[in-house]
């Protein structure tokens, strides 16, 4: 059907580095949370 575009997204500050962004899942309390950039950055650390 037709489900682009309503996915929720939740707003939320990088744990890297302070920025304003966005994920599409909800950000449990006490864990880092990253924007697009830091993501790839942490997950191909890791
Ligand atoms: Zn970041």
């Amino acid at each position: 059907m037709d489900d682009r575009g309503d996915r929720k997204m939740y707003d939320v500050t990088c744990s890297d580095c302070g920025s304003a962004t966005q994920v599409p899942f909800e950000p449990k309390e006490g864990r880092p949370v990253y924007c697009r950039a830091c993501y790839g950055k942490h997950k191909k650390r890791f």
